[in-house]
């Protein structure tokens, strides 16, 4: 309590405890002539209405809710440019593979529909694959949207190799393919 070891007879208050009491008013650290009691919940700051974030963790500050956000969302100029190239190289190889493995027809029987089921299954995984090898593991609205151009094109590319583009309204394998594998791809990557 006391620094010096002597006994004290008045009842003064040590001035160490008045130093280290917390001034009373407190203050954004971003606006400093805002008063606040708000603390970000990580670094522990104050803040103030205009600069928290709720987040499911509690409230935090901006650089603190930034950090937070997962690393797979995080998009830099070169995961857009590998993402498309990859989605582009994707849509190639499976409309290719596609005009081979499943020729167009105007009907379809059991067979043939579930066949188309299962590729558009697999054109959604390979896709994906493609795109998250390519970015390494990037996710959101960007990767989204490249996979299911990528499905699309690889099901208009599929009756082009084929000379079979007339048939692109009545063509009910690709459809079912397409919309199945971009409905895979575009869960998978959210
Ligand atoms: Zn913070
Ligand atoms: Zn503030």
């Amino acid at each position: 309590m006391c620094r010096n070891q002597r006994p004290h007879t008045n009842h003064l208050v040590p001035i160490s405890s008045i130093e280290l009491k917390e001034p009373l008013i407190n203050y954004c650290k971003v606006h400093p002539s805002t008063e606040t009691d708000l603390r970000c919940g990580r670094c522990d700051r104050y803040i103030c209405p205009q600069d928290l974030t709720h987040t499911p963790g509690g409230i935090r500050c901006t650089e603190c809710a930034q950090l937070r956000r997962p690393p797979m969302y995080e998009l830099a100029w070169s995961h857009y440019l590998r993402g498309g190239l990859a989605a582009a190289g994707a849509a190639l190889a499976l409309g290719f593979t596609g005009a081979l493995l499943l020729a167009p027809r105007t009907f379809g029987n059991f067979f043939y529909l579930a066949s188309a089921l299962m590729m558009g299954i697999a054109a959604g995984i390979l896709v994906s694959e493609a795109i998250e090898r390519a970015t390494g593991g990037k996710r959101g609205t960007a990767m989204q949207l490249f996979a299911s151009a990528s499905i699309v094109v690889a099901a208009i590319l599929r009756l082009l190799f084929g000379d079979n583009l007339a048939l692109l309204d009545r063509d009910v394998g690709g459809a079912m393919a397409a919309l199945v594998g971009t409905v895979y791809a575009w869960g998978r990557m959210r």
